[in-house]
This record gives C-alpha cells, sequence and structure tokens, in this order.
C-alpha cells in the first residue's frame, strides 16, 4: 500500500481567539499584553465580544481597533441588533466599518430577561439573518468600488465596480439554542443566515465531540455551506462551570463536574479543565473540524497550553483519518473573503 504524501498527511488547522472589552483600566492593560501573546501564536482573527444592547459600543471598539494597529490578526466585532432600529444598526455598523473592521460575528442577541419572543423589545430585527443582510448592504454603500493592484507596474490600481467583502460569521447551536423549538429550526436558522450571507458558523460552547460532530453533519445534510468552527472552552473551575452553564443554558456535563468537584486543588482543577478541552480539540479535529475557535476569558496562559496540547502550536498538525466536514472548503485556513 502507498503512503499519502506529505502534503496530504498534514493540514495546519487554524485557530481563533474570543475575547471580551475589559471594564477596568487594570484589566485593560492585562488584556493588552494577553493580544500581545496570542496575536503571537498565529490565529486566523481574534473576536471581541459585544455587551447586550450595546452596552460595550465603545469598549469593544476599542480592543478591536488595538487589534488592529498593533497586531496583523484579523479583528473580528460581534454585534447584536436585538432592540435596535434600522437607523441605529446602520450607524453603528458604518462606525466600526469605518475603524477598520471587515470581519462581524453577526447575532440577535437576548433580549433582557423576562422580555417574550416577539414583543417589542425585538425592535426592528427578528433574527441575526437580517443584521448579515445589514452588515453586506452598508458595506457596499459604503464602497462602491474597489482598487486592484496591476501585476508589473509599480503603485498602478484599477478601479473596479464591487465591493469588498466582508467576513461575516453567525452563531450555531449544536444542542440547540435555549429558545429554540426543535432542532430543525436551529438548522433553518442556519440556513437562513447562510442566504442572507453569512460565510462562517461560529459554535455556542459543548462538552462532547459528538454533539458537534452530529450537528454539522446535519446542517451539511441540509445544505448548509459554509465552514462551522467549533467554539471551545476550557473550563478550570467547579464555578466558572457551573456560571458558564447558567449564562449558556447548555446541560451540565455530569463527568467534568464530578472530575472538577472532587479535586481539591486550583492547579489540578485547571489541569482537568486544559485536558478536558485538549482531548475534545483532538476529537472534532479527527472528525473533521475546519478549525478551533476558542473562548479565551481574557488569559493567554490557557488557550495556549490547550493549542500546544493538541500540537498546534507548530505549522502543521497530524491530518485526521476521517474526510473534513462535508462540502465544506479545504481545510488549510480559514476561507479568504475577496
Ligand atoms: P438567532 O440565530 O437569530 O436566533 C437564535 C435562535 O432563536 C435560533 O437558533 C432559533 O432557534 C430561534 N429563532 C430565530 N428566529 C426565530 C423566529 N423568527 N421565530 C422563532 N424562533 C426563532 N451575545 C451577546 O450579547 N454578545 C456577544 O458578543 C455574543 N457572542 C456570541 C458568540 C457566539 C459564538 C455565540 C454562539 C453566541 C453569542 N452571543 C452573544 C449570544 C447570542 O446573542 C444569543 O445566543 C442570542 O440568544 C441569540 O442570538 P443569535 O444570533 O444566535 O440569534
Amino acid at each position: 500500500m502507498s503512503t499519502p504524501p506529505d502534503s496530504a498527511r498534514t493540514r495546519r488547522i487554524p485557530f481563533s481567539f474570543e475575547l471580551y472589552p475589559p471594564k477596568t483600566d487594570a484589566a485593560a492593560a492585562a488584556l493588552a499584553t494577553t493580544i500581545d501573546h496570542l496575536a503571537a501564536a498565529g490565529p486566523d482573527f481574534l473576536s471581541v465580544t459585544y455587551g447586550a444592547n450595546g452596552s460595550s459600543r465603545r469598549s469593544s471598539l476599542d480592543v478591536l481597533s488595538r487589534i488592529l494597529r498593533t497586531t496583523n490578526v484579523e479583528a473580528m466585532a460581534h454585534l447584536t441588533c436585538v432592540g435596535s432600529t434600522h437607523e441605529e444598526a446602520n450607524r453603528l455598523i458604518r462606525e466600526f466599518l469605518d475603524a477598520g473592521v471587515r470581519s462581524f460575528l453577526a447575532l440577535r442577541g437576548d433580549p433582557p430577561a423576562g422580555t417574550k419572543e416577539g414583543e417589542a423589545f425585538l425592535g426592528d430585527f427578528g433574527s441575526a439573518a437580517e443584521l448579515v443582510q445589514l452588515i453586506h448592504r452598508v458595506q457596499a454603500e459604503k464602497s462602491p468600488y474597489r482598487e486592484t493592484i496591476i501585476p508589473g507596474i509599480p503603485a498602478a490600481r484599477a478601479v473596479k465596480a464591487g465591493h469588498e467583502k466582508v467576513r461575516i460569521a453567525v452563531a450555531a447551536f449544536p444542542n440547540g439554542h435555549p429558545r429554540s423549538r426543535s432542532s430543525a429550526q436551529d438548522i433553518d436558522t442556519l440556513l437562513a443566515k447562510q442566504a442572507a450571507g453569512a460565510n462562517l458558523g461560529i459554535t455556542q460552547l459543548f462538552f462532547h465531540a459528538d454533539h458537534f460532530l452530529s450537528f454539522v453533519q446535519r446542517a451539511r445534510e441540509a445544505g448548509v455551506l459554509f465552514p462551522i468552527l467549533p467554539g471551545i472552552m476550557p473550563v478550570t473551575s467547579p464555578a466558572r462551570l457551573r456560571r458558564i452553564i447558567e449564562l449558556s443554558g447548555e446541560q451540565m456535563p455530569a463527568d467534568l463536574s464530578i472530575r472538577l468537584e472532587i479535586e481539591p486543588t486550583r492547579e489540578g482543577q485547571r489541569e482537568i479543565g486544559i485536558r478536558h478541552a485538549v482531548d475534545l480539540a483532538a476529537q472534532v479535529i479527527a472528525g473533521g473540524a475546519p478549525g478551533l475557535h476558542l473562548y479565551a476569558f481574557n488569559q493567554h496562559e490557557t488557550v495556549l497550553e490547550v493549542l500546544d496540547g493538541c500540537g498546534l502550536l507548530g505549522a502543521t498538525a497530524p491530518v485526521r483519518d476521517t474526510p473534513a466536514q462535508p462540502q465544506a472548503p479545504a481545510p488549510t485556513a480559514l476561507p479568504t473573503i475577496v
């Protein structure tokens, strides 16, 4: 039997990190160091969350501007639309585009506790798909033409009709969105986001590889074509696990919970959380995931240890035996948006 060539047996596994805007000056200073360390690892992008109802608009933009100013890494802005008018959302998108952001995670966002689906608080937007459409529209209006380099003629540029495309990611829920009525509805929502122009999915955190892999399989069968990145969170204490379960509405992973609860030392708990994330990441990569999106909690050490544990801090990683996500683009890197 012949051995596959090296290029077929190894591939670069892209990865990205999620950060949130800091609330104090001390946290902002620490985040600047974290950004430097994360950027040095060579992620495809750094994403920055957006506080519900625009509460972190300024601080999110500050973090994104810092990434754009001080690193070569793509800066992805999370944006939510719940409670916004079209005019407000239009202004917001324009502000982020003016700051140089060309990559977005378009979210509906959560209405305040107690609000029912369909109540007036949802504003002009019923779903994230409508925000996806609006981002494309605002970008098209802002720059209806683009310049391309003419090869061989220094400083020459050709002006072409057609705007620079932006990357627009959307949220995906392997175990269903807490408000969703059925798993079919979650896939339908993803299809609607694709039809609106989304070109990347990023999942909610999950704790078992088969939850992600079977979700991707169902999405592919339904016709979702864009890459879907698994969102992985190293959970390094029982208190943090309880908190993220409360926030995300995910089911408590009994095995991880017990192991964290019975481990007496902080260091031991941290090791358990990292080991769990490493195993999960390795399993989804082996199952064909096109990359990893790591929730960094504004700290670099833990997520870099996870990548190191998976052997991903170098240029390439061993290729899995199973095929990549069906119909997804070749996973040498996330697709470049041109
Ligand atoms: P949608 O996908 O539009 O809808 C969520 C679900 O509601 C759907 O899956 C579907 O089941 C159901 N649904 C959609 N439309 C309808 C309809 N018309 N009728 C009935 N049901 C419908 N929140 C923040 O505030 N800031 C952040 O920075 C942030 N970052 C996130 C990053 C990731 C990777 C993820 C997964 C989530 C993030 N969230 C964030 C949370 C997100 O705002 C919530 O999940 C929110 O409840 C829904 O937003 P969405 O974009 O998923 O909405």
